[in-house]
């Protein structure tokens, strides 16, 4: 089938001039070095699909799929093409005319119906529960490379509604828990809480927050993505000073909220008056500023740049600014820090040779720092490093920016 994209006007495409100048950036490029792998090829298969030259065949699906959707072409296009937009708009119009093989829609109903909801994919991870009732989940995490990663899981325990500030009231702050990140990074959201609570903030967590939408949208389900948008719209009270969240994917969604339901009668106010509220917890607490930490972490750390943290958010400086308040602790510049990890939202599941080969990358370029700690402001690439590092033979700790801040704490705390 041919067709125009969804919602886009034509002349999103024309801002493209060819010039190139993004190939560099692009890490599905950088590995294969073919043209349609790169944001120029990319577009200008989705502008043929867009004025019906082409069909959406399994060679576009195939070069679309292959995009990590991390943006870094937007950064280093001198023209300002909105690449994320377009690609958003590509995989509407993929999920709705190409029929995948069956393997293939398994693994993305799978992951669309599963991890965006904290209790099924809890159900899900019961049995390893279980596992470690009975003392034995040690054997199955020597076993599984992603098993071994999990947190321990006893820690599956709900933020309280309410954490109140320490001393005098600062901010009134929302949290956004994150779905994936309830369940798996939960001792991150409770370090999150403490930092803020730490530092004057009163934080309300909504117990019946949702997923953000954004594993949703990045597999072209616009709809269920709107829906998820429009229900932590309907749960987040309306008198917060600010939304803060700890995940750099969720908060790019978040922001967008805005933009998504500009076109919603009921929500379009609300979601506009949302997303200008919406800060990610480094962002947020470099502004605030924070109490100086006292605790000596002696420890040498390399930042990874999440992209939608450094791409899709703008956000570069403000957590090297918090690790550098850090007593002891030295920060070191990674090489490609801003170069995708493969982690992606789900694109290590569905495309696990390329996350691969990236997360290789990464490593070697971590472990070349000499650093003995990373750190990464986005769960999805602390879970991708912790597996490259420890396939590479050298599993050094990859943390959260709040988690280090939240150790500096402790001491002075205790
Ligand atoms: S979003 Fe990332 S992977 Fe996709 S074209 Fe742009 S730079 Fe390449
Ligand atoms: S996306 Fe931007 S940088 Fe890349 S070829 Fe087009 S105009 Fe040049």
């Amino acid at each position: 089938m041919t067709g125009p994209l969804v919602a886009l006007p034509p002349g999103k495409f024309l801002d493209c001039v060819h010039c190139g100048l993004c190939l560099s950036a692009c890490p599905t490029y950088l590995e294969l070095g073919t043209e349609m792998d790169s944001p120029r090829g990319r577009i200008y298969l989705m502008r043929a699909v867009h004025e019906g030259t082409l069909g959406m065949t399994p060679d576009v699906v195939r070069h679309l799929d292959l995009c990590l959707g991390c943006r870094a072409c937007e950064t280093a296009c001198p023209s300002g093409v909105r690449y994320g937009e377009l690609l958003e708009a590509a995989r509407v119009v993929v999920d709705a005319r190409h029929r995948r093989p069956l393997v293939d829609r398994w693994r993305r109903t799978l992951i669309s119906s599963i991890f965006p909801y904290p209790r099924r994919l809890r159900a899900l991870l019961a049995p390893l529960l279980v596992l470690e009732r009975f003392g034995i989940l040690d054997i199955v995490r020597s076993a599984n490379r992603w098993v071994a990663l999990l947190p321990r899981l006893d820690s599956w325990t709900p933020l309280a509604e309410v954490t109140p500030a320490q001393g005098p009231e600062r901010r009134r702050i929302g949290f956004v828990a994150g779905c994936v990140a309830q369940v798996v990074f939960a001792e991150t959201n409770r370090a999150t809480v403490r930092v803020l609570s730490r530092n004057g903030c009163t934080v309300i967590t909504p117990p019946r927050q949702g997923c953000c939408g954004a594993l949703s949208l990045h597999a072209g389900q616009q709809r269920a993505a709107l829906d998820a948008a429009r229900r932590n719209l309907d749960t987040f009270p309306g008198d917060l000073d600010v939304i803060v969240v700890n995940a750099a994917g969720c908060g790019a969604m978040l922001k967008q909220y805005g933009q998504l339901l500009a076109g919603d009668r009921v929500y379009a106010d609300r979601a506009k008056a949302f997303s200008a509220k919406v800060r990610d917890v480094t962002e947020f607490l470099a502004m605030l500023p924070i109490t100086p930490p006292r605790g000596n972490l002696r420890t040498r750390v390399t930042y990874h740049d999440a992209c939608h943290l450094a791409h899709g958010q703008g956000i570069r400086e403000a957590p090297r600014q918090l690790l550098r308040q850090i007593p002891g602790l030295e920060l070191v510049e990674l090489p490609e820090s801003d170069t995708c990890c493969g982690s992606a939202g789900s694109y290590n599941l569905t495309e696990p040779w390329m996350a691969r080969h990236l997360a290789a990358r990464k490593a070697a370029h971590i472990l070349g720092t000499g650093a003995t700690c990373v750190a990464a402001a986005n769960p999805g690439c602390i879970l991708q490093i912790r597996v490259a590092l420890r396939d590479a033979g050298n599993a050094i700790p990859v943390l959260h920016p709040i988690e280090l801040l939240d150790q500096a704490y402790r001491p002075r705390d205790a």
